[in-house]
Formats: structure tokens, C-alpha cells, sequence
């Protein structure tokens, strides 16, 4: 595909979207029904219908009986632990081998033009940005999206919380399926926030930001206190009545859809003329200048809100460049 039709290229090589990031249709006023069902279809498919995908995959598939998850064992948790690692292998695998190793679509659609593998750095374990993400992902991050799904599974399987069956209430679970990803963008937004204040941010944040120019393995390359607070966003289904599937699928928006954030790649091409949209833009900005766009692609559009979001435009740079001169005058006023 030409991408210069849907975006320009820098001297650099850097490629960048036309247009503006969109806002989600949902909070326009007045309310426009047409734009919303249009919008609909791309909410769902292909991203989100994966995520549910998978979760019912979990359920009938991985999760062992109520019975087993009534008491907390090591046995059942490695297994869990072994199926989310080999998940993520190949499906972030797959994004890594087809773009990143093979680069079958070489720099087309691609934010930076440069590959994480041929920049060696100081800032990453064995000066590998990819074997530095790629460890700290299987060996720190899943392991506690493990512990958090162990958690929720025998709080569920003890009858700790409610669980509302799909036969008696299938529209509220239904509905609240939908919602979900809402609440990860919530819960994402006010936690990324918080560690990035000064400190929690030095001590735990930095980490995942040592990845400017982000590819997969970067998506869940956190600190132990982020990658515990990013899954734990799936104890939600603990406080709201909720069923193991709708907790498994909100697990899975955040543990499988972080990819999405760290693709580099505005479009995945996937024949010559049909393309999937990566939904990466959003995130890559925050990447690219760390305090825009802490949350995602605006579902509940709170960077608006706080003031903090860049849509990709020169408009979007000028807010920005606004709002850090500001902070400057704050901090010179202070000093
Ligand atoms: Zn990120
Ligand atoms: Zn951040």
C-alpha cells in the first residue's frame, strides 16, 4: 500500500497519520446516532471481539473447575501462568515476527522509521531494548496478571463476590461487556497518572518510558507495581456484580490489548490493498512526548477533560507546547 496517501514522511523517515485522532462519536452533542453506528462496528471488531474471544477460549478451555479454584495452589496458577506466557509469545510474537524481524512491510505506516533492534542502549538490560522488554514481560508483568487472575477466579469460585449467571441476567452482562473497555480506559488513565508524578515515576514508571520508540514486547514492559496495578483493574468484576468470563475479558482487554499502544505501525497491512487499523497513534504520542494522551483512544475522553490530549495535528503540538511552557513559568516561579 502507498502511504503517502494517508500520511507524510518526514527528512527523517518518520512517518505520521493526516487528519486528527478522531474523537469517539459517543460524546458528541447533540447526539449523532449515524456516526455512532458507523463507529460501532470498529469498537467491536476486530480488537475487542478477540479479547472476548480468547476469554471464552480461558473459560472452557484453560480455567480448571470451581472446585480446584476453591483453594489457591501452585499447580493450577503455573498452569495459568504457562497459558498467558505461550498467549502472549504468539500473539505478540506474531506482531513481532511478521513487522519487526521479517519486516514484511518494511517502514510503511511506521511512526519512527527506526527498528528497536538496530539501536542498541545503555537504558535497557544487555543493551537490548528488545531482550530487555521481552524478559521483564514473561518474567515480572505476567506472572502478576497470573496473580491477579488467581486471585479473582477464587474469590468467584469461593462466593466471595456475587456471580451473576448469564441465564438469569444476559442483558446487564451483556451490557456490561461493553462497558469494559470503558473501565480499563478509566482505570488505566488515573493509575498512568498517578505514577507519573515525579517520584513514582523515577521509581516505577521510567521503566516502561525507557521505550521511546515502542514496539510489542514493550507493551507490558513495567515495573512490578505497574504491571500488578494494570491487571489489577480486572478486580473491578469484584466490586461490580459481575461473572469470571466478563473479569477474564477485562483481563484480557488490558493484557492482550496492550499491544495495541506499542504497535509502531499506524496500519498493519495484511494484503496488498486491506489493511487493519492498529489504533497505536494515541499511545505512540504519549511515547514520543510522555505527558500527552495518558489514556487511550478517548472512549471515555478524560485527557480532554484534564486538558492533556494530542490528536496528532500541528494544533494538537501547539496545546502542548502551551501547556509545558506553563509548567516551565511554574516551576522557574517555585525555584
Ligand atoms: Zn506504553
Ligand atoms: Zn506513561
Amino acid at each position: 500500500m502507498d502511504d503517502l496517501k494517508y500520511g507524510v514522511r518526514d527528512k527523517r523517515g518518520d512517518w505520521k497519520p493526516n487528519g486528527r485522532i478522531e474523537a469517539v462519536p459517543l460524546w458528541s452533542w447533540p447526539p449523532k446516532l449515524p456516526k455512532v453506528l458507523a463507529w460501532l462496528p470498529g469498537y467491536i471488531w476486530p480488537w475487542n471481539a478477540f479479547h472476548m474471544a480468547t476469554a471464552l477460549i480461558y473459560w472452557f478451555y484453560v480455567v480448571p473447575s470451581v472446585e480446584t479454584m476453591k483453594t489457591i495452589d501452585w499447580r493450577w496458577s503455573l498452569w495459568l501462568y504457562a497459558v498467558n506466557a505461550a498467549a502472549i509469545l504468539v500473539f505478540y510474537g506474531i506482531f513481532e515476527l511478521r513487522y519487526y524481524i521479517k519486516r514484511a512491510q518494511q517502514t510503511r505506516f511506521k511512526y519512527n522509521h527506526k527498528f528497536p533492534g538496530d539501536a542498541p542502549s545503555d537504558v535497557f538490560w544487555f543493551q537490548s531494548q528488545n531482550l530487555d522488554n521481552f524478559l521483564r514481560s514473561f518474567f515480572i508483568t505476567i506472572p502478576l496478571w497470573t496473580a491477579v487472575e488467581v486471585i479473582f477466579l477464587w474469590c468467584f469460585a469461593r462466593g466471595y463476590v456475587p456471580w451473576v449467571g448469564w441465564k438469569d441476567h444476559p442483558v446487564y452482562l451483556a451490557a456490561l461487556v461493553l462497558v469494559a473497555p470503558a473501565i480499563h480506559e478509566v482505570h488505566f488513565f488515573f493509575i498512568h497518572r498517578l505514577i507519573h508524578w515525579g517520584p513514582l515515576y523515577r521509581w516505577i514508571h521510567s521503566v516502561h518510558h525507557n521505550s521511546i520508540n515502542p514496539s510489542p514486547w514493550s507493551s507490558l514492559s513495567m515495573h512490578p507495581v505497574e504491571g500488578f496495578l494494570y491487571h489489577a483493574v480486572a478486580f473491578w468484576h469484584l466490586v461490580i456484580p459481575s461473572n469470571p468470563i466478563v473479569a477474564l475479558f477485562q483481563l484480557h482487554v488490558a493484557g492482550f490489548g496492550a499491544v495495541n499502544g506499542h504497535l509502531g505501525f499506524d496500519k498493519l497491512e495484511v494484503t496488498e490493498d486491506t489493511a487493519i487499523n492498529s489504533h497505536a497513534y494515541t499511545h505512540y504520542l504519549h511515547h514520543k512526548y510522555f505527558e500527552v494522551n495518558y489514556g487511550g483512544d478517548g472512549l471515555i475522553p478524560l485527557d480532554r477533560w484534564f486538558g492533556t490530549w494530542h490528536d496528532g495535528t500541528k494544533e494538537g503540538d501547539a496545546m502542548m507546547d502551551a501547556r509545558f511552557q506553563k509548567k516551565r513559568e511554574r516551576m522557574n516561579a517555585g525555584a
